[in-house]
């Protein structure tokens, strides 16, 4: 009995694999020609200034829907991009999309974007940078550039000289998703980073547990004495932004509590409508305006 069990085992372990392997198979063959024929989207997700709620910022985040399966997170096919090797040419498009829709929006509010470790080897950054700056007429001060901790292992020196380029330059440098990456600290001054995103998942309890919001608050502080923008990603409730306000130096904030990330017409609207205004959440239960 044990042996019919075990092999009953083994052939849907084998046939579970076969469906992993070719349903990536299939997901990158179709990214590929997503990339080419143009469509991919864009969108935004704004950042706010925590003490005066108003947008100083927004993040640039890519979307693919497949025709078949639907949406595709990024976590799934930016990975598969840098393994084809064909993430640099979602990077340019991202970075051209967004420093144009940027430079669209009726208040000077900055954009962010996404880099892989991959980039920093597969395309010449700042020229790509530089020419999506020229084009879209947008002040370098105005864009963001973040980096994951995962991102800088794997390029460690190249990126440490493409990132001080770019900084020269007055572009912004966020070190993405602290905290959740290896060694983390060496980098926060061996950098020439500008702001620290901290990632989310110090966030989430923070409202019901006095030791999360103290880990928070340290974190937090850590990157206020090294002079940088202390950002919190994934704030969700009203609780967890007035326990951040009260009770740690974080500076701004992003998450479903204000907004979800939006398609570029909707941001550009978001950010007409609040217009130098502070703004109430995009909730339902909390539009009032
Ligand atoms: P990230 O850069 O840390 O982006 C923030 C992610 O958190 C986004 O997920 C966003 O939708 C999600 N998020 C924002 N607020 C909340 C919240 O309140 N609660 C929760 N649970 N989640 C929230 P998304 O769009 O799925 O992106 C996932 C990751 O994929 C990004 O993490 C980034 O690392 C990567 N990514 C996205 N767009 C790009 C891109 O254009 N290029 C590259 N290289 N990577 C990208
Ligand atoms: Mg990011
Ligand atoms: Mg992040
Ligand atoms: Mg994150």
């Amino acid at each position: 009995a044990a042996k019919a069990e075990g092999k009953g085992r083994s052939q849907i372990f084998h046939t579970q694999m076969d469906i992993d392997y070719h349903y990536r198979q299939r997901l990158k063959a179709d990214l590929r020609e997503a990339v080419a024929e143009g469509e991919l989207g864009l969108v935004f997700q704004p950042l706010l200034d925590i003490a005066t709620r108003k947008v100083v910022s927004c993040e640039a985040l890519v979307r693919w829907t497949h025709p078949e399966f639907g949406p595709i997170p990024p976590a799934t096919f930016i990975p598969l991009a840098e393994e084809m090797g064909i993430i640099s040419s979602i990077t340019a498009w991202v970075i051209e999309n967004a420093t144009h829709e940027c430079r669209s929006w009726s208040s000077p509010v900055g954009v962010g974007v996404n880099v892989s470790a991959r980039d920093f080897r597969g395309v010449d950054l700042p020229a790509l940078i530089d020419r999506a700056l020229t084009q879209s007429g947008l002040a370098p001060g105005r864009l963001e550039i973040e980096v994951t901790e995962t991102a800088l292992i794997e390029e460690r020196d190249l990126a440490g000289s493409v990132l001080q380029t770019l900084a020269d330059k007055g572009i912004a440098i966020a070190l993405d998703d602290f905290g959740t990456g290896y060694s983390s600290l060496s980098y926060l001054s061996a950098l020439p980073f500008t702001k620290l995103k901290i990632d989310r998942s110090f966030v989430v309890d923070i409202a019901e547990d006095p030791r999360a919001l103290r880990l928070l608050a340290n974190v937090a502080r850590l990157g206020r004495d090294l002079d940088l923008m202390v950002v919190a990603e994934g704030v969700e409730t009203e609780e967890q932004l007035n326990v951040m306000l009260s009770e740690t130096s974080v500076q701004q904030v992003q998450g479903y509590f204000f907004s979800r990330p939006l398609p570029a017409k909707d941001v550009a609207e978001l950010i007409e409508r609040f217009n130098g205004k502070p703004m109430v959440s995009t909730r339902p239960e909390n539009v009032r305006v």
